[in-house]
């Protein structure tokens, strides 16, 4: 093998890296890089060689001399080979460093979509990638089946009238509006759940999700990082941060970690304040309502007798993670907090950072009545 024949195979992990149970390695190129390698990097079961197996076949066979690795292969075409492996990240890893130590130039998936497809599509691809859940796939594939493109074409406007100066500045601000919205398509809503020691933060989770994940101990001050648990309610992906009891603390460590949960929740899309009503209120319960007025409140515990005596803010919600009483009901009022109005099947939505500054670019353009760059923006949108 020349040193050119090297540097021409490209190689793409196809499939998002650690997400599926199988990953797909795809082998742009001559394929006798494959075949090349000293010890040669893949044993097929049916002992030919990569470059002998027949276009369109799929084989079994070993990726590696030691620890070896199961594979499935199949040649493509006489310059394709795909490499389907265990999807963790250990198979896919080795893998894409023995082709890389063969010579193989390894690039991104984004980068590979780029060549063949126009930004805009690309992005929308990789988007559809991302999504987690069914709800926020379909939303992402109507936007790659031709809604966004449609919705930015409209922004162009015919002539640089006041009217369709106005009509223009309607359906870009209809979109800005849903940039949050779409931002959230491929990652999730940050939930942070806050409240003193031994409130039953962790238990709240564990009850949400459904599985033991944080540890429930009833020392208080057990939680000092804060731990994320990622799911999805109704259809939306939303990552769950179970924080430090909030309280004040002699233990640095501790008192870092009450750091950390003072800075998440300034960043939370949405705050659930748990009382724990079957204790008397302490000091802290209050500097947490005063300090986060916008919250959602939880009388948890609500299985116990209730000592606050009539002191429980009167939206609060109440909930107990033992019995899972009003569990839905603060699912309901979280996901209205969260989405509060969810967009119509036929609309479009922005879902890239890119496509959010061209939108607002182009909004400030419109807005200072410059038609250049307006026109400049919305073009590179669809670029
Ligand atoms: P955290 O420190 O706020 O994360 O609190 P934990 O989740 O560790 O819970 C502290 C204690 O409260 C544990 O003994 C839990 O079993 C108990 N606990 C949590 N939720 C409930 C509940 O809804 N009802 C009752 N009766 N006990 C609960």
């Amino acid at each position: 093998m020349t040193g050119q024949q090297v540097e021409q195979s490209t190689v793409t992990l196809l499939t998002p890296r650690g997400r599926g149970a199988v990953a797909t390695i795809r082998v742009c190129g001559n394929c006798q890089t494959i075949d090349s390698a000293d010890p040669s990097l893949f044993q097929a079961a049916n002992g030919r060689r990569m470059a002998q197996q027949p276009v369109g076949r799929i084989c079994f066979g070993h990726w590696g001399e030691q620890q070896q690795e199961d594979v499935v292969v199949c040649r493509i075409s006489n310059d394709v080979v795909e490499i389907h492996c265990h999807g963790g990240d250990a198979a896919v890893g080795r893998i894409l460093e023995d082709l890389k130590s063969a010579g193989c130039c390894v690039q991104p998936w984004f980068d590979s979509l780029v060549e063949t497809a126009s930004i805009f599509e690309a992005e929308l691809h990789n988007a559809v990638s991302r999504a987690t859940t069914l709800r926020t796939a379909e939303i992402l594939l109507r936007q790659q089946s031709g809604l966004l493109h449609a919705a930015i074409k409209q922004l162009i406007p015919v002539e640089w009238t006041s009217e369709e100066i106005g009509r223009v500045t309607g359906r870009l601000d209809g979109l800005i509006r849903r940039i949050d919205f779409g931002r959230h398509l491929t990652s999730p809503w940050n939930v942070v759940i806050a409240g003193r020691p031994n409130v039953g933060k962790s238990s709240l989770i564990n009850a949400l999700v459904g599985f033991s994940r944080s540890i429930v101990f009833d020392q208080p001050g057990t939680t000092r990082d804060v731990v994320d648990t990622e799911t999805a309610f109704q259809g939306w992906p939303v990552r769950l941060a179970d924080t430090a009891g909030i309280r004040d603390s002699a233990d640095k460590l501790e008192s870092a970690g009450i750091e950390l949960a003072r800075e998440r929740l300034a960043d939370a899309d949405c705050r659930i304040l748990l009382l724990d009503i079957s204790q008397e209120p302490l000091p802290e319960d209050d500097v947490l309502l005063v300090e986060w007025p916008n919250s959602i409140v939880v009388a948890h515990k609500c299985d116990l007798p209730d000592l606050w005596n009539g002191r429980v803010p009167q939206s609060a919600i109440q909930v107990s993670s033992l019995t899972k009483h009003g569990l839905e009901n603060l699912v309901d009022c979280l996901i209205n907090r969260l989405i509060p109005a969810i967009p119509p099947d036929d609309a479009a939505v922005p879902v890239t950072k890119r496509q959010t500054d061209l939108l607002l670019s182009a909004r400030t353009a419109i807005g200072r009545n410059d038609e250049t760059e307006f026109r400049t923006a919305v073009q590179q949108l669809l670029n």
